[in-house]
């Protein structure tokens, strides 16, 4: 008889991907990011060596990145074009097929819970703005006021890309019809992340954001979208994406990683690895994807200069990284 080996529980998380050089950041800040990833990792594991579920995992290390201002979810939210926070988040269960997502909302401490209570709760995939709002109150979750989210990195963040953007739009700060959209400033996307593994073998993706600085009132990307930023099914994989929006969603980017397997029987690395440097390089999309399919195998893949990333295995210790080494 074959013996086939359980695959380890894991868990990856990501913080966003872009122009992450060892320049960027002083060594303090850098032991203030990798703590945070640890400790986003060992939420999720614990969850994980105790028989939870791949969801309750990746919710857990989401919740953790969602309450640090360091990253753009949740506290530390990145500001729209008229100074406020606008929050998406989605949740993907590969065992059942579950899914949930919230866009735009501004009062939820955790958007990533108002995103699986969407999906267990609501009969539905995605609420939007005030009814998102309106049923995370209702399910009790935890509310905050607009100073929660305000953090002075990003409102400078949103100072200096308004200043650029009157230069590039010609001192109008609105773009007409058909203009594209001209490229985040700051080129480091802080979303956050999570897939995991469980004991039962099932696989789960979380993703949650603030978007882009300087993005319009009301726009969407791709992280709440199941199929572009966020996607799990068990037969194919878990992923989460982080980058400029626009394209993943044009890419459906992490569906794609899932629909290659699938169809053309690629490995996880393969897929991967053609979706991100076939696709989505000859679109010009810049980002990165956290993927794991059940066998336990893994990629953490990005086309910029990095990635803030972290991968457990097993009762093995967090393997955190930050830059392309
Ligand atoms: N993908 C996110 C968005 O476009 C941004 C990010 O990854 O930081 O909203």
């Amino acid at each position: 008889m074959q013996v086939i080996a359980q695959a380890p529980v894991t868990l990856l998380v990501h913080g966003g991907a872009g122009t992450l050089r060892r320049a960027d950041l002083s060594p303090t800040q850098e032991c203030e990011y990798r703590e945070i990833l640890d400790q986003a990792l060992r939420a999720g594991q614990t969850l994980l060596l105790q028989g939870g579920t791949a969801l309750d995992a990746v919710v857990a290390a989401v919740c953790v990145l969602e309450d640090c201002p360091l990253f753009n979810a949740g506290k530390g939210s990145v500001f729209t074009h008229e100074g406020r926070n606008e929050m998406d988040a989605a949740v993907m269960d590969g065992a059942t097929g579950q899914a949930g997502a919230v866009a735009g909302v501004v009062s939820v401490r955790n958007p990533v819970l108002a995103a699986q209570a969407v999906m267990q709760r609501s009969g539905h995939v995605f609420l939007m703005g005030q009814g998102a709002e309106a049923f995370a109150r209702a399910q009790g979750l935890a509310l905050e006021g607009p100073e929660y989210f305000h953090t002075a990195h990003r409102w400078q963040q949103l100072q200096t890309a308004l200043a650029q953007n009157q230069v590039m739009l010609d001192h109008d700060g609105h773009r007409s019809q058909g203009q594209p959209a001209p490229e985040p400033i700051d080129r480091k996307f802080g979303t956050v992340g999570a897939v995991a593994l469980d004991a039962q073998g099932h696989l789960a993706a979380a993703t949650s954001t603030g978007g882009m600085t300087n993005k319009m009132f009301g726009r969407v990307g791709d992280s709440p979208l199941i199929g572009a930023g966020t996607y799990a099914c068990d037969a194919t994989a878990a992923v989460s994406a982080t980058g400029a929006g626009e394209f993943f969603m044009r890419g459906v980017v992490a569906h794609d990683i899932a629909a290659r397997m699938a169809y053309g029987g690629l490995s996880l690395a393969e897929a991967t690895q053609a979706t991100l440097h076939e696709k989505l390089d000859a679109t010009g999309g810049r980002g990165g994807v956290i993927a794991l399919d059940r066998h336990g195998h893994y990629q953490l893949a990005f086309n910029t200069e990095g990635m803030y990333r972290g991968v457990v295995q097993g009762e093995g210790p967090p393997q955190i990284a930050i830059y392309r080494d």
